[in-house]
């Protein structure tokens, strides 16, 4: 499999486990059947609301012995209603404390967008946000970075950064983000972010590879199109005797990202690790290339409300 190479060394493996919806009751077992089979990687993040279960898997396995803490990268993700300067540090250790660790591989700010503290999951009126003038992601980037210079974290990233959200963050800073976590499959190819990520030496992570199963209803976009069922993967799939999901997977890779496929079905765990074992030729790249729809699982409009700042997230 392939790994990004980060710049003191740190090498990250291509292929990690999702958590996003894995539920409280099978998330455990599901982390646990990763790491026993060759999972290196895994995407956590506060707001999930399964991260103390997440560490369970983490604490019963690395006693067996057999996996070590230290072969094993552990990313998550600062939540919205903790971008102020003093909140950044304790919700971190919130995440270490459930994630039963005493550092992340990698911490990433989860959107560029800032809640009022008290507010539990999801605003419920415009006033819930802080505007970027109240709370600029530079505030918030300064913690994360101190967080890092205290150890508790290797690495810094974001996570839903369009070109712009970059540029700003990295014009207030010398700690260009590591990472940026991206929505990334081939309805949303994102060239252009990619490119302007390898010139800056940000590495990419894709999100929802295999088209995000079922969301929230307020994260669902109109008109929705199946990936796993879409005819140009499905045939590329029956070419090299692989599932569709593994196709979509290995596409990921082999373009250079890292991408984190969620199950908790133990057979779909094993069978996305093992898409780094096929190959896509020129002919199937070229035909993925021109599935790019510019379509996101993921719309973002959830954010939207009269009378906030933050109409199109994605700056798109
Ligand atoms: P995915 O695209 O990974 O799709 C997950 C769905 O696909 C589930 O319903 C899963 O069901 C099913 N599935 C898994 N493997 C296969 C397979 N081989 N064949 C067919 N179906 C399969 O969705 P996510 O949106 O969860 O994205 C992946 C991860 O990315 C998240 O879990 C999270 O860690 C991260 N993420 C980050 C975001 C961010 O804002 N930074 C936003 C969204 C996601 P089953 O479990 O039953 O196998």
């Amino acid at each position: 499999m392939k790994q990004l190479t980060f710049k003191n060394g740190d090498k990250l493996d291509a292929i990690g486990l999702g958590t996003w919806k894995s539920e409280k009751g099978e998330v455990t077992k599901a982390v646990k059947i990763a790491l026993n089979n060759g999972y290196k990687h895994i995407d956590c993040a506060a707001v999930y609301g399964n991260e103390a279960e997440v560490g369970q898997a983490f604490s019963e396995v690395f006693s067996e012995g057999k996996v070590k803490r230290e072969d094993v990268w552990v990313t998550s993700k600062l939540w919205n209603n903790a971008h102020k300067k003093e909140d950044v540090i304790p919700a971190l250790k919130q995440t270490l404390k459930d994630l039963q660790l005493d550092y992340l591989d990698l911490y990433l700010m989860h959107w560029p967008v800032a809640f009022k503290p008290e507010v539990e999951g999801f605003p419920e009126s415009a006033d819930d946000y802080f505007s970027l003038d109240e709370v600029p992601l530079s505030e918030t980037w300064g913690a994360m970075l101190e967080a890092k210079k205290k150890g508790l974290v290797k690495h810094i990233g974001v996570s839903n950064f369009s070109i712009p959200k970059l540029k700003e963050l990295m014009a207030d800073t010398d700690h260009a983000p590591e990472m940026n976590q991206v929505e990334l499959h081939p309805y949303l190819q994102q060239d252009e972010l990619l490119e302007f990520c390898s010139k800056n030496e940000i590495h990419v992570t894709g999100y929802s590879p295999l088209g995000s199963g079922d969301r929230p209803d307020g994260m669902k976009a109109d008109d929705e199109p199946s990936l796993l069922e879409n005819p140009t993967i499905n045939k590329i799939a029956k070419k090299h005797g692989a599932s569709p999901g593994q196709i979509l997977i290995k596409w990921s890779e082999q373009r250079g990202t890292a991408v984190i496929p969620k199950s908790t079905n133990e057979n779909r765990i094993k069978e996305n690790l093992q898409s780094a074992g096929y190959q896509l030729d020129e002919e199937d790249l070229k035909e993925i290339a021109d599935l790019d729809r510019h379509f996101r699982y993921v719309t973002g409009k959830f954010f939207e409300m009269d009378g906030n700042s933050y109409k199109n997230i994605y700056d798109d």
